[in-house]
């Protein structure tokens, strides 16, 4: 498949948040509800197309290294932007945004686009963390906010295309 760019993005975030579940939904739109680590994909990938250029998107799953803090300099090597995920039901993987952040900001380039997905938006009545949380964690440190459901699929394409998007936008005018 020929394409004029090709970004490679990271999903970071707590074990258990849905990453791997987000990008199955953006790539196959379809959501896989057993948790196992053996079917998580390691990448995926989509071709979008913006302002008459065709992107490829190459997206990088942590494969459940994240539970061994094992996550490397290689798996930031060259990333265009990272998907910073937590789950909306539990209130740790919210509070572990920041060290998360450290550590994608250390390892990647400082043009690094970010955006902050609180996920699992469909299981509102077991919401631990509040959208204006979300979005003040974001703004603070200038990420752009989405609450998305993996399940649903509500807002996933929004999070992934937005951020190509500002890649994209980012690469014309040089600033990357
Ligand atoms: P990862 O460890 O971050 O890759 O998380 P997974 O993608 O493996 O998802 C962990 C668990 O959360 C699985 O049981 C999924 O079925 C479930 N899950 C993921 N996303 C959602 C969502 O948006 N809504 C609901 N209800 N469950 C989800
Ligand atoms: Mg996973």
């Amino acid at each position: 498949m020929s394409y004029n760019y090709l970004y490679k993005l990271v999903l970071i975030g707590d074990s258990g948040v849905g990453k791997s579940c987000l990008l199955l939904q953006f790539t196959d739109q379809r959501f896989q509800p057993v948790h196992d680590l053996t079917i998580g994909v390691e990448f995926g990938a989509r071709l979008i197309e913006y302002k008459n250029t065709k992107i490829r998107l190459q997206i990088w799953d942590t494969a459940g290294q994240e539970s061994f803090r094992s996550i490397t300099r290689s798996y930031y090597r060259g990333a265009a932007g990272a998907v910073l995920v937590y789950d909306i039901t539990r209130r740790e993987t919210f509070n572990h945004l920041a060290s998360w952040l450290d550590d994608a900001l250390q390892h990647s380039s400082p043009s690094l686009q970010i955006v902050l997905v609180g996920n699992k938006s469909d299981l509102s009545k077991r919401r631990a963390v509040n959208y204006e949380e979300g979005l003040n964690f974001a703004q603070e440190h200038g990420l752009t906010f989405l609450e998305t459901s993996a399940k649903t699929g509500e807002n996933v394409e929004q999070a992934f295309i937005q951020m190509t998007h500002r890649i994209y936008e980012k690469v014309k005018t040089g600033d990357f």
